[in-house]
């Protein structure tokens, strides 16, 4: 319960058919070769057309094919930060973008999240944190780890924010379509005709296929400031850098785009709420913990309170803990710029889920004072 990969018991597999499509592809020789820095022609519209509505049409030009959503968003904040300042970041996130941060020498600027109010962003507290060095904020929805999706209303206000301070967005959307069933997904590009926005996604997660290292870039951008401002331009020299993302894998795009019926992403989203109502069920008797029910992805956020389990200085030593006392492997908060608390995944089968909500409630039990 501990890393985001979905693949590890075997019970999310990834849509039926595309081991033969593979097979097919290979055996067909013609992903042998280098493709365009930019990506493969047919998987760049296959991108385009998911993401276009009658109201919003992307073209497969405003497409870059990545190796996977983490280089997407590398090369969106290296194309947008060609200038040192800052980054403004969701905590608790993702912990890629303060890797990035640094890596690209950008001073990464936290962003607070409201746990009572369904994660949404404080936005009184954004206000604050916005400087003239401000570059671009980071907009993760649906969001790891807080596992929920953004209402319309939360996102337009988010929109009005970075026109407000002529700010671009980084949305990353890897869990794009991945809200528990009764909950919306709505992708930010399609709700501004104004605001400048690099949409990152993938197929990683959604497609439970994370090894595959297959990503997007797409700058969506209906008044051409990131062409006029030479952030397109940008962007296509950092995709020259690794000569493209891995041609097999890009063509096999199309197929998973195309092909896979509604119903594969039905039941995984059937079962992955199912799978976080069995484990925030059954920590509800846990003394001194809380589990924050989600509605998208596959994470649910636990908030401790420390001061009830006196023996543990941290949340890192209270995940230690139930990792040698009981051998469930969470993260703790930290990892996430969220001290007191830890993140679960949900991935594992119900009832193994169900086996470690009891062993947490024990070993709550256990240290409770
Ligand atoms: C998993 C994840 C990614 C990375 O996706 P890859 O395609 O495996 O690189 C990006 N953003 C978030 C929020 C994630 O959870």
């Amino acid at each position: 319960m501990s890393i985001g990969d979905p693949t590890i018991f075997g019970n999310l597999p990834p849509p039926s058919g595309v081991q033969e499509e593979i097979a097919r592809l290979l055996s067909e020789g013609k992903s042998n070769g280098y493709a365009h820095s930019m990506g493969v022609g047919a998987a760049r519209e296959a991108v385009a057309a998911s993401l276009s509505s009658p109201e919003f049409v992307v073209r497969a030009d405003d497409v870059a094919i990545t190796s996977g959503c983490s280089h997407a968003i590398m090369m969106a904040m290296d194309a947008v930060c060609r200038e040192q300042g800052s980054v403004l970041v969701p905590s608790p996130g993702f912990s890629l973008y303060r890797t990035l941060c640094a890596y690209l020498n950008l001073k990464c600027t936290l962003y607070p999240l409201d746990a009572s109010r369904n994660w949404e962003v404080n936005m009184d507290a954004l206000e604050q944190v916005v400087t003239p060095d401000t570059r671009c904020i980071i907009v993760n929805n649906p969001s790891n780890p807080c596992g929920v999706s953004y209402s319309k209303e939360h996102l337009l206000q988010l929109l009005t924010f970075a026109e407000k301070h002529k700010l671009p967005i980084i949305s990353d959307e890897v869990y794009a379509h991945m809200s528990f069933p009764g909950h919306e997904f709505h992708s930010m590009a399609s709700l501004s005709t104004t605001v400048p926005i690099l949409v990152c996604g993938g197929i990683a997660k959604r497609y439970m296929v994370p090894g595959w290292r297959v990503g997007w870039v797409v700058h969506c951008d209906r008044r051409n400031v990131f062409r006029n401002s030479g952030t397109l331009e940008a962007l296509q020299r950092v995709s020259q850098t690794i000569l493209g993302a891995c041609t097999l894998m890009q063509a096999v795009v199309p197929y998973l785009l195309q092909r896979t019926p509604q119903s594969y992403h039905d039941r995984n989203m059937r079962v992955l709420m199912e799978n976080a109502v069995a484990f925030v069920d059954g920590v509800k008797t846990a003394p001194g913990i809380t589990a924050v029910m989600p509605s998208a992805a596959m994470y649910a956020m636990v908030k401790i309170e420390m001061e009830k389990f006196p023996k543990f200085p941290s949340e890192v030593e209270f995940a230690q803990g139930l990792l040698e006392e009981q051998q469930v492997f969470v993260l703790p908060g930290s990892c996430f710029t969220m001290p007191n608390s830890f993140r679960v995944v949900l991935c594992a089968p119900a009832d193994v889920l169900a086996d470690a909500a009891a062993r947490i409630v024990k070993f709550c039990l256990q240290h409770y004072k």
